[in-house]
């Protein structure tokens, strides 16, 4: 028996619930990845980081297959053509793929079930991504959650040791089909140029997602206390593994749930967080571009369109919240204490509708995930599913004097501070027109002066919310 197991989103040979079901099912198993011109074709630059973290991660496991007698078929163009294609070419009986639940990879699949089985040819798939999927945690009346902690209460409540347990692939290699080296398109080939990816130094592929995971479990008990410091190394870094799938959730939930201890707990907590996105987008796939309460669909938002300039810029005159945007503009990555502050600001400071955000966000996070960015802003928003009540509104200088307190965030992205008294690094406006002039940090010169007044913008704010 001959199969195809097709990577998308879990670009690893370890702890693979497609692979694994496909090498013991079968005597030669062969192994695809497309890169979609459906999707690289809407990306608006054509030097993309998550492009060239893909590549890289391709490469590796094109390695790891080589190393086995096998390889991957490397392929550029329409998978809805190209995986038929390539199934019928390879006399495959059967295409293995894991569950991905952002609906246009559902329609997706489907398309490439209904060519398979014109041909003849079955496709299975398999829940990879997550502990729990769609139906599988639900309330007493049987439907889906709606609000986080009851749903990781649930969650908890239904996980057992098999939930966790590892697809032992390796056991099963000698069914990988034999086949010699395939040639990988370059990353020009495909359009694309390289980013500063290397110079940032980001351990990719299985062999990085699994360094990165190594050096976590030194500080995986200290999580809690040190995860909403930006200035400080207190969180896992390991969210575009979690997106490309070089590492399994299962090891990092089994890890976590094992290990016990009020950081292990707080991290899981977060991976808790990823599956409720997931099941919540897979059930109310409306979410993408509508708000998930109604009554909150059609905020009065002012839309300044320099506002949002300036926030992308990161020249708002808010150093944490200006950092945290050139954080993301310089390596793809933000701090998730940023994210709630940059968010909450654009939507709750500058009136600007949270969906301009998130696509921005979209176009530049290297972990960009649908499921997780939507509900991340819905949340910022106040429009989305949880519990937090809309007339809550971060102030960005308290949130910088808690969570960068000495500054030292503030100052490695805003250089131009850098003379500014750690007293007005929070609020560089308080200085007196002689202290911008002898810190050498004159407003309106060397950095921009606040784009809004908090105190005003939060009664306005208020306002548009209640009209809703
Ligand atoms: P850790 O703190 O080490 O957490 C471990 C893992 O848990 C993360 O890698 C991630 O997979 C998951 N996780 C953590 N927090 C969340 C959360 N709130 N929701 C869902 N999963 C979570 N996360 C993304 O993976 N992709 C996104 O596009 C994304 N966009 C966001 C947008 C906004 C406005 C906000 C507020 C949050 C967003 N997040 C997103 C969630 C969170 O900020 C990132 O997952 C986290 O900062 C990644 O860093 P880390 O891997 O070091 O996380």
């Amino acid at each position: 028996r001959i199969s195809l197991c097709w990577f998308r989103r879990d670009l690893r040979l370890h702890d693979h619930a497609a692979l694994y079901h496909a090498l013991k099912s079968s005597d030669a198993t062969h192994c695809v990845f497309v890169f979609d011109t459906t999707i690289l074709d809407t990306l608006p630059y054509k030097s993309d980081r998550r492009v060239e973290f893909i590549w890289q991660a391709v490469r590796e496991l094109s390695e790891a297959l080589h190393a086995q007698g096998s390889a991957l078929h490397v392929l550029h163009g329409d998978p809805r053509v190209l995986i038929p294609q390539l199934a019928v070419q390879l006399g495959a009986q059967t295409v293995y793929v894991n569950h991905d639940y952002e609906p246009e990879a559902i329609a997706r699949d489907e398309a490439v079930r209904e060519r398979l089985q014109s041909a003849g040819i079955g496709l299975l798939d398999f829940k990879d991504q997550v502990i729990f999927e769609r139906d599988e945690v639900l309330t007493g009346g049987g439907t889906p959650f709606n609000v986080f902690t009851p749903y990781k209460n649930a969650w908890l409540k239904r996980l057992t040791d098999y939930h966790l347990r590892a697809y032992p692939t390796e056991q099963y290699f000698a069914a990988l089909a034999q086949v010699p080296p395939l040639r990988l398109p370059s990353l020009a080939e495909l359009g694309f140029q390289p980013t500063n990816l290397s110079q940032l130094k980001m351990p990719i592929g299985m062999s990085g997602a699994m360094r990165l995971f190594e050096d976590f479990q030194q500080r995986m008990a200290r999580y809690h206390e040190q995860r909403d410091f930006p200035a400080v190394k207190g969180v896992s870094y390991l969210a575009p593994h979690l997106r490309f799938g070089t590492i399994s959730i299962r090891s990092l939930a089994r890890e976590a749930y094992c290990r016990g201890g009020q950081g292990a707990q707080t991290w899981l907590s977060e991976l808790i967080w990823r599956d409720f996105y997931q099941m919540l987008l897979y059930h109310h796939p409306r979410v993408v571009g509508h708000a998930f309460k109604p009554q909150f669909e059609h905020l009065a938002f002012t839309n300044n369109v320099e506002w949002f300039a300036a926030w992308k810029a990161g020249q708002t005159g808010y150093p944490l919240v200006d950092a945290g945007m050139r954080q993301l503009a310089q390596t793809g990555f933000m701090h998730n204490r940023l994210r709630m502050v940059t968010a909450s600001f654009l939507v709750k400071d500058l009136q600007i509708d949270w969906r301009w955000g998130e696509a921005w966000f979209a176009e530049n996070l290297l972990d960009f995930d649908l499921a997780a960015n939507n509900g991340g802003w819905q949340w910022a928003a106040s429009t989305g599913c949880d519990a937090q009540p809309w007339f809550r509104i971060f102030n960005p200088v308290t949130q910088s004097k808690n969570f960068d307190p000495d500054g030292k965030f503030i100052r490695r992205y805003i250089l131009e501070l850098a003379g500014c008294p750690a007293r007005y690094l929070h609020a560089p406006w308080e200085m007196s027109a002689d202290e911008q002039w002898r810190s050498g940090v004159v407003l309106g010169q060397d950095y921009p002066p606040p784009i809004v007044d908090h105190a005003v913008a939060r009664e306005l704010t208020l306002a548009m919310f209640k009209l809703a």
